[in-house]
């Protein structure tokens, strides 16, 4: 299968209203080029110095995603292109944005990341940690960011009613966070959903999926 058969097949399933991220983190332009060929517009990496080569490199009407756990120190690289940042989970990673953001007179719009699996291992803010930050006196300060919505990732295992009960959880904080007085009125991206599991993450009310080795084949 092409990469462009890939895609269509994905897209056939989709409801209209779930937005496809493809990821193409470790891919070479070439494949990217492939996906764009075929209609592909929002790419998502994991990597801010992977992620800014290729958008050098390609045409600029693609949006940027950045998918991965976001290092402070390269906020910088990425600041003037970057269309969501998916994986914030500190004032202090959401403060160095809002800095950077500023410096190249724009806003950038951030996902707050919820852990969610029952990993240790995976990032995130619980749900305490979450309105923790957007009611900090600090969160009233950053007019260059904006939060438009929270991304989560299941735990990595076969039992779909454990995945099911994650993602559920994840949409009704999604679907409370909606009412908040601070940033309700942003709130509209869930990003939950991978290859593995992006047709249950959409069941349990997902609208944007980020799918790469169903696309590109395995890394
Ligand atoms: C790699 C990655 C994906 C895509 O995973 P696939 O299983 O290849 O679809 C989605 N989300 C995040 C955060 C990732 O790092």
């Amino acid at each position: 299968m092409s990469i462009a058969n890939n895609l269509q097949e994905i897209k056939n399933t989709l409801p209209e209203q779930v937005t496809l991220v493809a990821v193409s983190k470790t891919k070479p332009v070439a494949n990217l080029m492939e996906a764009y060929d075929a209609g592909q517009r929002i790419f998502g990496e994991n990597k801010i110095q992977e992620m800014a080569e290729k958008w050098e490199e390609m045409p600029k009407d693609i949006q940027w995603h950045m998918i991965g756990h976001v290092q402070t120190n390269k906020v910088k690289y990425m600041a003037p292109f970057v269309s969501l940042v998916h994986g914030v989970e500190s004032l202090k990673l959401l403060s160095e944005i809002n800095k950077q953001a500023l410096k190249n007179e724009r806003s950038i719009d951030c996902l707050l990341q919820m852990h969610i699996a029952e990993e240790e291992t995976k990032f995130g803010l619980d749900e305490k940690e979450l309105l923790e930050l957007i009611n900090s006196d600090s969160f009233k300060d950053l007019k260059n960011i904006r939060i438009v919505g929270l991304m989560g990732m299941a735990t990595f295992t076969d039992n779909q009613n454990q995945i099911r009960k994650e993602f559920n959880e994840l949409h009704s904080i999604f679907e409370k966070l909606k009412n908040d007085t601070i940033v309700g009125s942003d709130i509209e991206i869930l990003s939950m959903g991978m290859s593995g599991d992006y047709k249950l993450a959409i069941d349990c009310g997902s609208n944007m999926v980020r799918i790469g080795s169903s696309i590109f084949g395995g890394r």
